[in-house]
């Protein structure tokens, strides 16, 4: 079964993250969004919340399982035993960070004398490839109407 792991801050999942899930799932056997504890970031809600939005979106969705995390995601993949990383791309910017982030991921997968957790990276629908989620936080700070944003 090829199982991958989708993860991110998703401070809120928007419908560019959605796109992604979808797409994933025409690639994949299970994609399973993996909601993490990003110390870089300066989040909106609470994890927890956040997973129980997404798991929301996929009630009816067998194949798509959300989970919360915070530790490494190469871990947490050995952990659920996906071999697949899936990731969007939106920008220049985004692919030099997931470029880094392939790279040292598969370092870590290396020392540790593992094989086989491939990245694969999925270009944005030009329709949501503007959409961020800090984007969506800071139009709700200031009380405007996001819902088009979010799945
Ligand atoms: P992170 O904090 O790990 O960057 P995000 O929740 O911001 O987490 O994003 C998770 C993944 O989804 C990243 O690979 C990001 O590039 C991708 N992504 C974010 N927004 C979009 C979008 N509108 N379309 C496609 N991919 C997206």
């Amino acid at each position: 079964m090829n199982i991958a792991v989708f993860p991110g801050s998703f401070d809120p999942f928007t419908v560019g993250h959605a796109d992604i899930v979808r797409r994933g799932l025409q690639l994949f056997d299970r994609v399973i969004v993996a909601v993490g504890y990003n110390s870089q970031k300066l989040s909106g809600s609470p994890v927890e919340d956040r997973v129980a939005a997404i798991a929301r979106i996929y009630m009816n969705e067998t194949r798509v399982e959300v989970v919360s995390y915070s530790d490494l995601t190469v871990d947490l993949a050995q952990r659920l035993g996906a071999r697949f990383l899936l990731r969007g791309v939106r920008s220049v910017k985004d692919f030099e960070y997931e470029r880094d982030l392939a790279a040292v991921n598969a370092d870590l997968i290396r020392a540790e004398g593992q094989e086989g957790l491939e990245t694969v990276l999925l270009i944005a629908d030009s329709r949501y490839a503007h959409i961020s989620s800090s984007l969506v936080r800071e139009l709700q700070t200031y009380g405007r109407d996001v819902a088009h944003y979010l799945p």
